[in-house]
Order: C-alpha cells, then structure tokens, then sequence
C-alpha cells in the first residue's frame, strides 16, 4: 500500500493531539519532533522536511490554533492543509492546445514505466475526457518497445503510429503530428526513448523532439519506489529539458512515499497522475487534498466515488446510491456490487479510502478473490428469500443448512454475513460523508 509507513505514524502522532483541548508549545515541539521522524523515515528530501516542519510549527502556535476552541483538531487541520501544500496544492489539469492536435511527450528513463504511461494516459483521455489520442512509437533503440507499443494500441484499439526503427524520433514526431492533423485525432502522445541513465545524446535528441513538436505538455515518468533517486531524475529532467509535469508509477508498490511527497517542492513542477498499478486503468489524475486525507486516515471518498462512477452503469449507479443512502440493500445487491466492486480494483486497496478504514477491524480480512467470490455466491444462493432480505434471522440451524446447501462451511458464512454487515456500515458512512461534502461543496 503506498505511503503506508508514513500513514501510520503520522495518523499515531495526530491521534495523541487531536483530542486536546489546550495546545502547548512543548505539545507542537514534541508533535513535530515526531513528524519529522516520520517524513524522513517515509524517505521525504531533508530539505523539504525541514521546511515542512518550520511552517506547520509556526502556525500551529500562532493565532489560528491557540484561540480556537478545539485547537487539537486544527494542528491535525494544519498539518492536512501544509502537507497539501506540499503536494502541490490544488490539482493540475492537463493542457490543450488551442488547435488539435494537443501534443504531449512523454520522458523518462528506462523501466520507469513510460511506454505503460502512454497506453494507460490515452485509455484515460478517451475514457474520461472523451478524447481520440494518437499513440507515437518513437522510442527506436530499446527493442522491444515499438512492440510493445503496439500490443498496447491494440488492447486498447487505438491507433498507434510507427515507422520501425530506421527513421529518426524527430522525423517521427513530424508525421505523426501530419497525421492526427489529417485525421482530427486531438491528442498525440510521443512515447520517448529512455535510457538507463541520464546523457547527453538523449537530452539533446528530446530538446530536438520538442523544438519541432513544441508539445503542449512534456511528461516525466518516474518510478516512485526508487525514492529520493526519483526526485533527482526529475530535477535533471527539468533542468535541461524543462518538463511541464511527472507522473509518478508504482505507487501501488510504494510504502514510503518519499518521491510524491517531495517532487513538488523540489522541482516546482506538478505531479499530474499516479501509477496505481500494471493494468491499464491504473492511471489517476493526482489530487494533493485526497492524497494528504489519505495519508492522515482521512479517506479519500471523492476519489472512491469516481471510482464507482466509472465502472458502475448509471442507472445501476442511482439505484445504488439510493440503497447506500438508505442502507437498505439486500444480500443480493451485495453479491451484485461484489462483482463490479472487482472490477473497479482492488478491494482492499478500495477499502483503504474510507476514512478511518485503517483503524477498522478486520479490515485486512475483507481480501476478496476469485475463489471466494463464487463461495459467496453459492451461499447468497442457498439463501431463501426472506433470509436474504433479512440476514438477521440467519440462525445456527439456517447457517448450517446454508454452508451444507453451498458446499461451504459454517465459518464461511458466518464470515459473510460479517462481512456484509461490515459494508453496509462503510456504505452508511460513505454516504453520509457524500452528502456532507455535497452540501460544502468538497471536501476539506
Ligand atoms: P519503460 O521502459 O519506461 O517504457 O517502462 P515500461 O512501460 O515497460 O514499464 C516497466 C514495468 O513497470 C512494466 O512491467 C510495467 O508493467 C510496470 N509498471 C508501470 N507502471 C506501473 C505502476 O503504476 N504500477 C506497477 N505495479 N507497475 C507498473
């Protein structure tokens, strides 16, 4: 999970302050010397911890907090609001060009995940922006990765556009731009040649790539899991090609969270989206607020939302919605969400974007396989209808009939019918977390 060293104990350090009534300073000291530890643990540049520090001590024994009437929830809320700060603050779009084609190049070195970046930025441009990219294979020394390209293109039935290995990156970039020009395709995505590590010869092949293509955005792909590493790569990028934005990959993999939450304040360039993972969809658009939210236990509903939004159909959406609202969903609806709820990831990594989830518990046990989904299933079918409808009169005689009649066991369904429970109370929170945000306008 990422961040989840940093998350622990900063949620542990907030814990102790949250409750208090009266802030002294020796609190704010002895909090930060505890912060501090916890964002250099997490792999955080020193440089920017040390600024961190100095800005949320200084405003948590100013005014804001020391009046206030609940100042141990204001430090917690000074800490949220610099950590977001530090991110990047409010989140960054993408460009657009004002006539089509809008051109991004994407950079990075090799293994960074950049040739995946592409497929899974486009998929997400179509998907969410309704956009037509136009994938360029202009990566001609790593062998494998006009292919690879190419395979991607393919899966996602997208053009992708090469002209082998034997023509140079630039004249690639020149026709492909010719191209989505003749074939009104609004985006064009020039996938770079990567290298182990940082020359010249690349550096000046991607400034002659820009100086032609004049890209709306230049995209650096780091690799988060490489730390501090990755935080130097960008800063070399950016000094010599000037890049407009990172995306970092692998956060799924990324316990610290030391490069996302330094990038920012050392390059002064926005992070734009995070890798979650290898598929496709594991693209993100980064939002500094949800992230700090995440990272403090707060949750991250919004992003769950729009998680639900884009693999849940819309009126199956409402009719949820309602249900959620209303938690009267039945086992049924249960069996139904698990099926689309898999899809949208998962679900432990779902779970953990509900405020306080971490504390929750069992919450490690609510892993969901293939497997014991189709347990599930069969006992949800065992089940009559009245028991379905209403779990609660579910007794020792109905279980062990319903693990005999599924082929289960009764721990098994005892474990569901749990579990259910469990999702209806984090359904129950969710939605009256929604309607607070709806009624604010957001969240924060
Ligand atoms: P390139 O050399 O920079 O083009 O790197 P590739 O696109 O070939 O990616 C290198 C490896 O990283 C591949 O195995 C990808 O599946 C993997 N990868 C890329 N992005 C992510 C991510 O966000 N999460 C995870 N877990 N793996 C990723």
């Amino acid at each position: 999970m990422a961040f989840e060293g940093l998350a622990d104990r900063l949620q542990q350090t907030m814990q102790k302050i949250r409750g208090k009534g009266k802030v002294s300073e020796a609190d704010v000291k002895e909090m930060m010397r505890e912060v501090r530890l916890a964002l250099l643990e997490a792999d955080v540049n020193f440089k920017v911890v040390k600024e961190f520090v100095k800005k949320v001590s200084e405003r948590s024994v100013g005014q804001e907090v020391m009046k206030s009437l609940t100042p141990g929830q204001q430090v917690v809320k000074v800490v949220k609001e610099e950590l977001t700060e530090l991110m990047g603050g409010e989140q960054s779009q993408i460009a657009t060009a004002k006539r089509p084609p809008t051109v991004i190049m994407m950079v990075g070195l090799q293994g960074a995940g950049k040739t995946t970046t592409t497929g899974k930025l486009a998929n997400l441009l179509r998907k969410k922006y309704n956009r037509k990219p136009l994938l360029v294979a202009a990566d001609i020394y790593r062998p494998a990765a006009i292919k690879q390209l190419e395979t991607l293109g393919k899966q996602l039935n997208m053009p992708v556009f090469s002209l082998g290995d034997q023509v140079s990156p630039v004249e690639i970039a020149r026709q492909a731009i010719e191209k989505a020009k003749e074939e009104h395709l609004d985006y064009v995505l020039i996938d770079t040649a990567g290298r182990l590590h940082i020359d010249e010869t690349l550096m000046g092949e991607l400034e002659e790539i820009k100086e032609l293509s004049s890209p709306e955005e230049i995209f650096l792909v780091v690799d988060s899991m490489t730390g501090q590493d990755a935080v130097n790569v960008a800063q070399s990028f950016n000094d010599t090609l000037g890049i407009t934005g990172v995306v970092l990959t692998k956060l799924d993999g990324d316990t610290r969270g030391g490069a996302a939450l330094s990038i920012r304040s050392v390059t002064q360039k926005p992070i734009k989206f995070v890798g979650m993972g290898e598929k496709l969809d594991a693209l993100e658009p980064f939002h500094p607020e949800r992230m700090a939210q995440r990272i403090l236990g707060m949750g991250d509903v919004l992003s769950l939302i729009e998680k639900a939004q884009a693999n849940v159909d819309e009126e199956k959406a409402k009719e949820l919605e309602k249900k959620f609202r209303e938690a009267s969903f039945t086992l049924d609806d249960f069996l139904d969400q698990l099926g689309q709820v898999k899809q949208m990831g998962p679900l432990d990594e779902l779970i953990k974007m509900l405020p306080g989830a971490n504390k929750m518990k069992g919450i490690d046990n609510l892993k969901v396989d293939e497997k014991q989904l189709s347990h599930i299933e069969a006992i949800i079918q065992s089940m009559t209808t009245k028991e379905k409808e209403n779990p609660e009169i579910i007794n020792a005689g109905r279980r062990k009939r319903i693990a005999k009649g599924s082929g289960t066991t009764v721990p098994e369904v005892n474990r569901l019918l749990k579990q259910f429970e469990e999702m209806k109370k984090m359904m129950k929170q969710m939605s009256t977390m929604g309607q607070k945000a709806k009624k604010r306008g957001g969240f924060g």
